[in-house]
């Protein structure tokens, strides 16, 4: 079952998850008439996720302030506001 997330502050229905150290690993090629790289198929490697925030940049913050970050916090926050709504 999945949840949806609606931003309590704009109501956009859009969640990004912002994250850094990533490495991306892409399939790529030279066209030699763009001359440039052309890419394909990418995957993403592990990361630190730095925060979650809606369309509008509203961060979301556990109970105590604190930034969301993982999975379980993720988790607790949607479904402390599915009850709201
Ligand atoms: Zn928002």
């Amino acid at each position: 079952m999945s949840m949806q997330f609606k931003c309590p502050k704009c109501g956009d229905k859009r969640l990004f998850e912002m994250m850094k150290d990533v490495t991306v690993e892409s399939v790529c090629s030279w066209d030699e008439s763009l001359g440039n790289l052309v890419y394909g198929e990418q995957t993403n490697g592990a990361g630190e996720i730095v925060l979650y925030e809606c369309d509008n940049g509203h961060v979301l913050r556990n109970p105590d302030g604190t930034l969301v970050r993982d999975d379980e916090e993720i988790e607790a926050w949607l479904k402390t506001h599915q009850k709201e709504t």
